[in-house]
């Protein structure tokens, strides 16, 4: 089973989230700051993670920047997850090496199909290395 870290400080919208991946089959372990959020990416090896962009201190954004510039990490897909949608909010997050992003509040049908596509992707590109 994929294994998804949520870092996410606010305690409704990790509710959410964690209620829609475990009816996607997955597990979920989760991080409210991105500070603790980086070191659970170490300690855990997740399949993907979903970032909330709005963190305190250190925002969603920056966290994954320090992700794809360390090749321990930077193979993890980041989805970020943001209350913001204005013009110029996608590029912001694609720039910081985010793989894909949605919009609060969470969609079951949205979210599945984004982390499906995410997962497939991965697991094609090591197939690819393999070979
Ligand atoms: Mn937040």
């Amino acid at each position: 089973m994929p294994r998804i870290l949520v870092i996410e400080d606010n305690p409704a919208n990790l509710k959410l989230a964690t209620l829609l991946l475990h009816k996607a089959g997955h597990v979920v372990t989760s991080a409210r700051t991105a500070e603790d959020g980086l070191s659970a990416v170490r300690a855990e090896e997740p399949d993907l993670i979903l970032m909330d962009v709005q963190l305190p201190g250190m925002s969603g954004l920056d966290a994954t920047r320090l992700l794809k510039q360390d090749p321990a990490t930077r193979h993890v897909p980041v989805i970020a997850v943001t209350a913001l949608a204005m013009k110029g909010d996608e590029e912001r997050i694609r720039a910081a090496g985010c793989d894909g992003y949605l919009a609060k509040p969470l969609r079951y049908q949205q979210l599945w199909e984004s982390i499906s596509a995410l997962l497939a992707r991965r697991d094609q590109g090591n197939a690819d290395e393999s070979r």
